[in-house]
């Protein structure tokens, strides 16, 4: 089935054109007609299933059928990072380039929020934000919601996640009781499924179930003390190609990534701490090819999107199985085959087998010729009954304040 057949503007189909995308995927497949029409949709849809031009698309043919008069937004699209803003701002500005150019507008925090309001000053036709920040521009009276048409929750389980909840129900209180609504998230599970039951109860429902992608995993055995030779080894196997190590502190990545830059790697840390510019302009690097390898934590590296990113090494493994499935779900997007190798000293290993054992899967031990690992697990480990750190399945405190705030946002969303 071509893009084609889609009801899509001519100027549409050819910025799909230019972007080189085929094919629709599935999900594009299902929503892009449902949401051209008007209906509310719920879907089910992870990062790197094409989710974001599924919304996209259709959301800028409705604006060129009735674009407004451009004095206020008419969609609002609300993401849970500031990476994930700029995607979704980059995707909306390339598939509307032939288009008469609708008016979009970031707000994401990290940075002064004079250059947003100033942006704002002359309206907008769409607004791309995560919560906070778009609550702030509302506090200085910097943007209406009140000619919203469609709301778009992206990545909903991870709105409702890091207690955005209060702040979604401030946002929901100020935008027009009919509107379309969009809800994108990569599971329904508990809080994420009240919230959809409450916004919308008559929803058409998408759920994609995807085959696996295409992901070959490596469990390599090693020394702790190895891990940066052994690191360095598998980069020069690479051939030039992007990998993202993932470490367990910005310490860590400060220092591998400097180390990697001693043995000549076009290398770079990201972590949170680094200025939003810096940020950009790291994976802005990485993208253009300046950089080959990043070095990240799990909470730097939310977001990351570039298409061609067909390895992850984990250099320090992932604290819980979740995480190791979003780290190792970075690579073999949109159809690309994609590499995960994880590094295993002795003290790990009992760790990494319980990340096995919840993920249902079990990976041949690999050892590398001129790397045999002789360390052994240190005593403590030896001889308790640890668990590596992982986490339980009893819930954590966060895990019970993240729940009481999905309670919050679903209750709040409920019409009155
Ligand atoms: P997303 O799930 O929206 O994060 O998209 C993942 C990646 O797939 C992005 O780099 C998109 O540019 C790319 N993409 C989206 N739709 C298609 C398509 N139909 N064909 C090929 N690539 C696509």
């Amino acid at each position: 089935m071509p893009f084609t057949s889609f009801a899509l503007d001519p100027a549409l189909l050819r910025a799909v054109h230019d972007l080189a995308y085929r094919e629709p995927s599935a999900i594009q497949r299902e929503a892009i007609p449902l949401i051209a029409q008007g209906f509310d949709v719920q879907a089910s849809a992870r990062t790197g299933s094409g989710k974001t031009a599924a919304y996209c698309l259709p959301l800028l043919q409705r604006w060129h059928d009735a674009p407004g008069d451009g004095s206020a937004p008419t969609v609002l699209v609300l993401l849970p990072t500031r990476e994930l803003v700029l995607q979704v701002c980059a995707t909306l500005q390339q598939l509307s380039v032939h288009l008469r150019r609708p008016k979009i507008i970031a707000a994401y925090g990290g940075v002064s929020i004079n250059p947003q309001l100033m942006a704002l000053r002359g309206g907008a036709d769409m607004v791309v934000a995560t919560p906070g920040r778009l609550l702030d521009v509302l506090d200085n009276n910097g943007v209406q919601l009140d000619k919203v048409r469609t709301l778009v929750l992206d990545e909903a389980d991870r709105l409702l996640e890091a207690g955005f909840a209060d702040e979604l129900k401030r946002i929901l209180a100020l935008l027009p009781a009919t509107r379309q609504t969009l809800l994108f998230s990569a599971t329904f599970a508990g809080p994420v499924q009240q919230l959809a039951r409450a916004l919308l109860p008559t929803a058409q429902r998408i759920h994609i179930d995807e085959a696996a992608p295409d992901i070959r995993q490596r469990a390599i055995e090693v020394d702790a003390g190895r891990r940066s030779d052994l690191l360095c080894q598998l980069l020069a196997e690479q051939d030039g190609a992007r990998v993202l190590v993932f470490v367990a502190s910005k310490q860590g990545a400060m220092e591998l990534a400097k180390a990697l830059q001693r043995e000549g790697f076009r290398a770079a840390a990201l972590s949170g701490e680094l200025a939003q510019e810096r940020r950009e302009r790291v994976l802005e690097n990485l993208k253009n090819g300046t950089l080959q390898v990043i070095v990240a934590t799990d909470l730097a590296a939310r977001g990351i999107d570039v298409a061609a990113l067909p390895v992850v090494i984990n250099f320090d493994l992932p604290r819980s199985p979740q995480d190791y499935t979003h780290r190792i779900g970075r690579t073999g997007r949109a159809g690309e085959q994609g590499l995960a190798i994880s590094l295993i000293d002795a003290d790990s290993r009992a760790h990494f087998r319980l990340i096995e054992k919840r993920l249902q899967m079990s990976l041949p031990r690999e050892q590398i010729a001129g790397f045999l690992p002789r360390d052994t697990p240190s005593p403590r480990l030896a001889a308790s009954d640890d668990n590596g750190g992982i986490k339980g399945s009893r819930p954590s405190k966060k895990d019970k304040l993240r729940a009481a705030a999905a309670a919050a946002a679903a209750a709040a969303a409920k019409p009155d």
